[in-house]
């Protein structure tokens, strides 16, 4: 059977196992449900383990063009104290690759022209994966396009469709499934350099640590722009609105015990948007069949150790490998896959989730905290998080 293998979801995750997929020689249809492929205006950072991978396909130019080299991480109290400095120049010789801070729509094209560009690939927009069914040796499925509905047989399903996939709710079909609100909401903006202090400029990732809450904050696009994430504890009915002004998000961050120099920053921005953050219990199969999740539709993860865009590469990396054996079926591909990602997948999950509980301690525990911080150091600090990024 000559059928491609169709992807839906052209998120990092989508068009990287597209790219993966298409070097291991596979002909590949990716489906994305939006009329334009474009990520929201905000940064991501790219850790060693995802920038040795982006690299194995091609794309070291690129990413050394796009990408800002933070020089290292500075930990602070929410009085401004200097917590630990954690040195990030060790990066490249110590794990392969530096870390890099992107503009979400700057890597996403990236990844859209080198897929696009490919011959072995065809890129649909507007075209919206609704129903599928498992055959021998492949998958019915039917998306929605503008044109209406289209029929075809593929030789394999991979559900690269985000926190929300269908792929994922058709798959699993329970309620115990369900999405549930993790407690957190980010509140996210871009600024022009130049409307905030030097020491807000300099090409660094900075994360402060707030009682219920943690601000992080870097440079992009050669440092033109600041991305600034607040990320605050907070009922779900609390904030309804999707926009903030920038004042109303400085007073409550001063309500967190922010200091007065992190509230300045804050209120350089006018608009804020919201994005609550929510989770997924961890599945015990990702692949059926024919068909698989990948990225966040297998293991959606709180963002507190910046991995989800990561492990999406992870796993878009191995999946593109499970192919490379000749003639092997999309069934067995997809169980190869899953064998070899999903236990450090659900360690990065349940990581994440206990890195964020840290960072948002209060009161006696915060100081225990900070003294641990202390006491370990910007290299004892970079130690801590070294399983994630090494070979
Ligand atoms: C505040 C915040 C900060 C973060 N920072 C970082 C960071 O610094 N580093 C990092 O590694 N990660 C970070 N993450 C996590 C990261 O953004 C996600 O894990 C990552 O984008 C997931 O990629 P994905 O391709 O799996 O899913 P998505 O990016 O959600 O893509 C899914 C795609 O599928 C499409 N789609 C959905 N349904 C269908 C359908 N039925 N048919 C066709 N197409 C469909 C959607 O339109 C979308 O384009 C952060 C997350 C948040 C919330």
């Amino acid at each position: 059977m000559n059928a491609p293998i169709v992807i839906a979801g052209a998120g990092v995750g989508g068009l990287t196992a597209a790219l993966a997929l298409a070097q291991a020689g596979k002909k590949i249809l990716l489906l994305e449900r939006a009329a334009k492929i474009e990520e929201i205006g905000a940064g991501l950072q790219i850790a060693p383990n995802a920038g040795r991978i982006l690299a194995q396909l091609g794309l070291e130019p690129e990413l050394n063009e796009l990408g800002l080299e933070p020089q290292a991480i500075n930990i602070r109290d929410n009085n401004a104290r200097l917590l630990a400095r954690l040195d990030l120049t060790v990066a490249r010789e110590r794990w392969g690759a530096p870390f890099r801070l992107f503009h979400r729509a700057d890597l996403q094209q990236l990844l859209l022209n080198k897929v696009s560009s490919h011959p072995s690939v065809t890129i649909q927009t507007n075209a919206r994966l609704d129903i599928f069914e498992a055959i021998k040796n492949g998958v019915n499925l039917q998306y929605k396009g503008t044109a209406g509905t289209v029929t075809l047989t593929s030789a394999g399903l991979v559900g690269a469709d985000g926190l929300r996939s269908i792929v994922r709710d058709r798959m699993v079909n329970a309620p115990r499934d369900a999405l549930s609100y993790a407690g957190s909401v980010a509140w996210r903006a871009l600024v022009p350099a130049d409307e905030v202090f030097e020491v807000f400029r300099r090409r660094e990732s900075n994360l402060w640590l707030l009682p219920g809450g943690h601000v992080v904050h870097y440079p992009l696009r050669d440092g033109k722009i600041i991305n600034i994430v607040v990320i605050l504890d907070a009922p779900l009915g609390e904030d309804a609105e999707q926009e903030i002004d920038g004042d109303t998000l400085r007073k409550r961050i001063i309500s967190h015990g922010a200091s007065d120099g992190l509230a300045e920053l804050i209120s350089a921005a006018p608009l804020w948007r919201r994005w609550p953050f929510f989770v997924r219990p961890s599945l015990k199969n990702w692949t059926q069949d024919c068909v698989t999740l990948l990225g966040d539709a297998a293991h959606p993860m709180l963002p507190f150790l910046a991995q989800g865009a990561a492990q999406a590469i992870e796993d878009a990396f191995v999946l593109g490998q499970a192919f490379t054996a000749s003639d092997i079926s999309a069934e067995r591909a997809f169980q190869a896959y899953e064998e070899i990602r999903k236990k450090r997948a659900q360690k990065v999950v349940a990581a994440s989730r206990q890195q964020g509980r840290y960072f948002h301690q209060a009161g006696i525990l915060a100081l225990a905290r900070n003294v641990a911080i202390g006491a370990l150091g910007g290299k004892g600090m970079l130690a801590r998080n070294a399983w994630l990024y090494r070979r």
